[in-house]
């Protein structure tokens, strides 16, 4: 071993240094990830990225940081950085892994009927499907597929569990909490709550999709992304004019975005990933923003979270540092993605922006919001079992957990393969539900000072530009704090749907 360490001149801050390998390397995966998620170029491997950027992933750097926070070093980005740091470790003894979970969602096919499904196709094919037989036969072959990836899974969690060990950790949640800043315990207590106060409410909004599920006795896990799809609301929520309903009131509001920063790959491809995802390759000069068109007002709904996201990561300040242009609490870009989502079934928006008649707004919007507390009753019991499973640091007995679960939230009968699937890495379902507090904040807020149709107001816009210059500098409640916003509360999230349950 060399006594020199090749990545540190000793003139330049250890730190700084960091942010130049940092920049580079996620430069380079998030390209990565967009050819691969795009079906442009599946044949990319992250490992290969892990490769050419083995300093930032080294453990010679990971120790020297570790010695300079020892040490009383004290930078106002150095969590973000240590954070960064840690879950790059862990990272970089996933690659083989990850390459070989991506390569199975790609090649992998199903048989429902006589005929074969590739593995990311089945949610479109689901929703879709209007006959309850053929559901339940495409579930059953996507299930099964499920299954066949739970070895891959096992490993993935196991190697993850051992290295947070060495780092230093005890459980994923202790990981989570010491270098996000951010308490899950009560953000789950704050949801168990949600989980009961909005049972009756949900149910009296479920009997809103019972024309969707006529045939059915009991609805399952196969029947969920039917009777959330809303074809009968198609009409509304055409294709064409979609991407220029956005441009009209982001113009209007004066935060248009900029067509030199931000690409939007919105075409149907073979081999694009389902979810739709926005890449910020190089915040704020290039951000890609990825959606494979299912119809209707999914798309609607979708193409607005991730102009949400490309919004914030194209006006964050270019002369921001790295961390806070990078890194940080992601309730923060969650949380602009799902203020401009929840739009979409906003009612002034719907009458204004999309000129939906009146009459049909009522309907609608009841059906948006039935669909809305589905998924936060399904996040919220996401967290609780997430809780449980890292916690537990053993698959004994979380198949079942997450079936029970799952079941209770959605009032859908669910089985537990995708039990290790539906794991978002690094908790990031805290996240999201910090950003579904973080939207409600701030629909609130922005009606108070622009009325209720803020979205055209053209004060609205550099009011919000300005929130989305600071990158992710601050954690969510204090961006909202800094701002004059209310804070961060389950309480907001179960008030507004009882009112649209009313
Ligand atoms: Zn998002």
């Amino acid at each position: 071993m060399s006594e020199q360490p090749f990545f540190h001149s000793g003139e330049t801050p250890l730190t700084d240094v960091i942010r130049k390998l940092g920049r580079a390397f996620l430069e380079d995966l998030r390209e990565t990830n967009y050819l691969l998620g795009s079906g442009l170029d599946p044949a990319r491997r992250v490992a290969d990225v892990h490769e050419r950027h083995q300093q930032i992933t080294s453990p010679e750097l990971f120790a020297r940081f570790r010695e300079w926070l020892k040490n009383g070093g004290d930078e106002p980005g150095a969590p973000l950085l240590h954070e960064f740091l840690v879950t790059q470790q862990i990272n970089r003894e996933l690659r083989g892994l990850t390459d070989e979970i991506n390569r199975f969602e790609l090649e992998q096919q199903g048989l429902a009927g006589r005929e074969m499904v590739p593995f990311r196709a089945f949610p479109t094919r689901l929703a879709n499907a209007a006959n309850p037989a053929e559901r339940r036969e495409l579930h059953k072959a996507f299930m099964e597929l499920h299954r066949k990836f739970q070895p891959l899974y096992r490993r993935k969690f196991e190697t993850a569990w051992e290295w947070e060990e060495k780092l230093g950790y005890p459980t994923t949640i202790q990981r989570f909490e010491r270098l996000s800043g951010i308490e899950l315990t009560p953000l789950r207590d704050g949801m168990r709550e949600f989980l009961s106060r909005t049972g009756d409410p949900y149910r009296d909004l479920l009997r809103s999709r019972r024309a969707a599920l006529e045939g059915v006795d009991t609805p399952t896990g196969a029947d969920l992304p039917w009777a959330f799809r809303g074809g009968e609301f198609d009409r509304f929520f055409e294709p064409a004019p979609m991407v220029e309903a956005a441009r009209g009131f982001t113009g209007a509001m004066g935060l248009p975005w900029d067509g030199r920063r931000v690409t939007l790959d919105i075409e149907h491809r073979p081999g694009k990933r389902p979810r739709a995802f926005c890449s910020a390759i190089r915040a704020p000069h290039r951000v890609i923003l990825v959606l494979e068109p299912k119809g209707g007002f999914a798309d609607y709904r979708t193409f607005l979270h991730e102009l949400g996201h490309a919004l914030h990561y194209s006006n964050v300040d270019e002369h921001l540092e790295f961390e806070f242009a990078n890194l940080g609490d992601n309730s923060v870009t969650e949380g602009f993605a799902m203020t401009l989502d929840h739009l979409a079934w906003d009612r002034v928006w719907l009458l204004k922006t999309l000129k939906m008649p009146r009459i049909h707004v009522e309907e609608f919007t009841r059906f948006a919001w039935t669909w809305h507390a589905m998924l936060l009753r399904r996040y919220a019991a996401k967290i609780e079992y997430e809780m449980a499973l890292h916690g537990a640091r053993s698959f004994h007995g979380m198949e079942e957990h997450y079936a029970q679960a799952q079941g209770a939230a959605t009032l859908f009968h669910t089985t537990g393969e995708p039990y290790l699937y539906d794991v978002d890495d690094n908790f990031y379902c805290a996240r999201y539900l910090r950003a579904w507090m973080f939207a409600a904040a701030m629909h609130e807020g922005l009606r108070e000072r622009f009325d209720e149709d803020w979205f055209l107001n053209p004060r609205a816009g550099p009011f919000l530009k300005s929130m989305m210059a600071q990158g992710q500098r601050w954690p969510a409640d204090e961006l909202l704090r800094r701002n004059g916003m209310p804070g961060l509360s389950a309480g907001a999230l179960w008030r507004r749907l009882e009112e649209a349950a009313g």
